[in-house]
């Protein structure tokens, strides 16, 4: 068998990236790092909320930032969004559908960006268990199952918001 394994691999770096993950490799780079902290020191560990450690790494840190990024750009859209609507601007429908969509799309790519976070910031601090959440100074808590909802980020139907 004249194999191909005795040839350097150089699939590797020849690899086209699949779409999410090239934008999710730009998203990083661009993370802002400050927006996420400011917001973030706003929100105090809890009673009911242990701290098991800090987020020090920065890949992750920018993981969160990047979700952080998407949510804050979603929610001023929309309330700009609004207050066209409170200003009486003539929309037609589908100017607004657009706008939904557009948003809705967003808000599920900040989803999956948060998962994907959640996800290596439970293996990487195993004793917060099920229910975990980032607090002021990147501060990892472990929240009682009870509270969960209070982690701080929250998942936003803009279809709903929007009463489309
Ligand atoms: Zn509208």
């Amino acid at each position: 068998m004249a194999g191909r394994e005795n040839q350097p691999s150089t699939r590797e770096s020849e690899m086209k990236q699949p779409k999410f993950v090239s934008w999710l490799g730009s998203m990083l780079e661009n993370a802002d790092l400050a927006l996420a902290e400011t917001d973030l020191s706003g929100s105090l560990v809890k009673a009911n909320e242990t701290v098991v450690g800090v987020l020090e790494d920065e890949a992750l840190r920018r993981l969160y930032a990047v979700q952080h990024g998407i949510r804050t750009t979603v929610l001023q859209r929309f309330d700009a969004h609004g207050a066209e609507h409170d200003r009486g601007a003539p929309h037609d429908e589908s100017v607004c559908r657009a706008a939904v969509s557009e948003l809705s799309a967003m808000a599920k790519d900040a989803d999956l960006v948060k998962d994907i976070f959640w996800r290596d910031l439970r293996e990487a601090f195993p004793a917060a268990e099920t229910s975990i959440g980032i607090r002021a100074g990147w501060q990892v808590v472990s929240i009682k199952e009870q509270e969960r909802r209070s982690s701080g980020i929250s998942i936003i139907s803009i279809g709903d918001l929007l009463g489309l």
